[in-house]
């Protein structure tokens, strides 16, 4: 869906300095942007960051009133409190919304920049293979081994190749969760 053509409203001349209206920004506001289409004489003043995410979020705002636009940039500070678990609070909406601009940090919302699982060491591996969870029994694994030989053994594949792997990957995790719980 083609997204419709915003404007950057940006005030060339020299103004009186004034900070960004964006909520706890401390940066100058240099750039205006208009309330809203109806008053299109009273400005927001914003530096380029938020001037910029303003536009981008221009159509989002336009069916508002002035007073519920207001709110909801108001809402903006309570979610940069960075005590506040923000993916909890966020919306899809406001996410999707707000992400591409930078201007907040929802790391930890995207699944790309979730902290990554440790690979799994070889014997996690083997017991999610023999699909066991310890404590074991000794008696408990050999049924469990014997099962999954008969189930993956080659001869009942018809010589299968990947039913060969599959028995090699099945002793060598027997033998080695046979090691690490029952040491002879
Ligand atoms: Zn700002």
């Amino acid at each position: 869906m083609a997204r419709p053509r915003v404007a950057i409203f940006s005030n060339p001349g020299p103004i009186p300095h004034r900070n960004c209206d964006h909520p706890g920004c401390e940066a100058s506001g240099e750039h205006r942007a208009p309330r809203s289409r109806a008053t299109l004489d009273s400005f927001y003043w914003f530096c380029l960051d938020h001037v910029r995410a303003y536009n981008a979020s221009w159509n989002y705002y336009a069916g508002m009133s002035t007073d519920e636009m207001e709110a909801e940039i108001r809402n903006d500070t309570v979610w940069q409190r960075p005590t506040w678990p923000l993916g909890a609070r966020v919306s899809a909406l406001h996410a999707a919304r707000w992400a591409g601009f930078g201007m907040f940090d929802i790391d930890g919302e995207t699944p790309s920049e979730k902290p990554k699982r440790p690979p799994r060491s070889p014997q996690e591996k083997a017991l999610a293979l023999f699909d066991l969870v310890p404590p074991l029994t000794l008696a408990g694994l050999k049924a469990r081994y014997k099962e999954l030989v008969k189930r993956h053994h080659p001869d009942t594949h018809g010589g299968d190749k990947e039913a060969e792997e599959r028995l090699k990957d099945i002793i060598q995790a027997y033998s080695l969760l046979k090691a690490a719980y029952f040491p002879t």
